[in-house]
């Protein structure tokens, strides 16, 4: 069942959401070659109890981590690993927490050192894909408009689009319906309705669309072992327009300071 949320609980996700967006900000602060995903765990979750929450993974079905981090061609769910971060990787950051009993769950993939031009379309497209989805999530618009917007910008660029880890309702659960699939067809799907709070977050391939799970249980990668990027925004649904709830904005301030 979707859960409609009051102005109350949408300010509580709203706190829980810039949290997220803060605590990616410290992590940036420390992405560098040479740099272990494990070291920006434990920044991560230090950031989050020293602001009053939980960190929203740690434990959840299991996972033994603050953050998930899938570096070049890992997906999604990776598990922080104590392998240093290379100039010209890529790293997607996931992080959720807790405050309040809401969830927040916001995701950034950062370049480490210099990437080559490839990579930055890739991260560019996929940022790209995350606001035209974003901007569908309005009052009587449908799931599959949210999709459809994704899908057709990444495949414009010849992307691969992942279709079996797809966004979700948030709020006091971190995965609530409805599902938020990165591919559809406009007009199709669930009507959204103001007061849906979603995490919207496109998974991008640079080659093509399938993926498979790691022998860890947890990390998916692409098939063709090629790098896939990912981002994520909470938005709520308004009756004209789409709020977004968490922001990036402190994460690339500190990306600009870094150069
Ligand atoms: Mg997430
Ligand atoms: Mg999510």
């Amino acid at each position: 069942m979707v859960y409609l949320k009051t102005e109350e609980e949408i300010e509580l996700i709203r706190e829980s959401s810039l949290l997220v967006g803060k605590t990616l900000a410290e992590v940036a602060k420390w992405v560098e070659p040479g740099v272990t995903p494990l070291e920006l765990d434990r920044v991560a979750e230090t950031y989050i109890r020293d602001h009053g929450a939980v960190p929203g993974f740690k434990g959840y079905n299991g996972f033994p981590n603050t953050l998930c981090t899938s570096v070049n061609d890992q997906v999604v769910h990776g598990i922080p690993s104590n392998s240093p971060l290379q100039n010209g990787d890529i790293i997607s950051v996931d992080c959720g927490v807790i405050k309040n009993e809401f969830y927040g769950d916001v995701a950034y993939t950062f370049p480490v050192g210099l990437i080559n031009d490839k990579l930055r379309h890739l991260l560019e497209t996929t940022k790209e894909c995350l606001e035209l989805g974003v901007k569908e999530a309005i009052a009587g618009n449908r799931i599959g408009d949210i999709g459809q917007a994704v899908q057709a910008h990444a495949e414009a660029k010849g992307y691969g689009v992942v279709r079996e880890l797809v966004g979700h309702g948030l709020g006091k659960s971190l995965h609530e319906a409805p599902e938020v699939p990165n591919y559809g067809k406009k007009g199709k799907g669930l009507k959204l309705k103001k007061g849906m709070v979603l995490a919207i977050e496109p998974m991008i391939n640079m080659g093509k669309r399938h993926i498979k799970q790691d022998k860890d249980g947890w990390t998916i990668v692409t098939a063709d072992s090629k790098p896939s990027a990912h981002y994520e925004h909470n938005v709520v649904v308004r009756e004209s327009n789409v709020e977004v709830l968490s922001s990036h904005k402190y994460i690339e301030e500190v990306l600009n300071k870094k150069g």
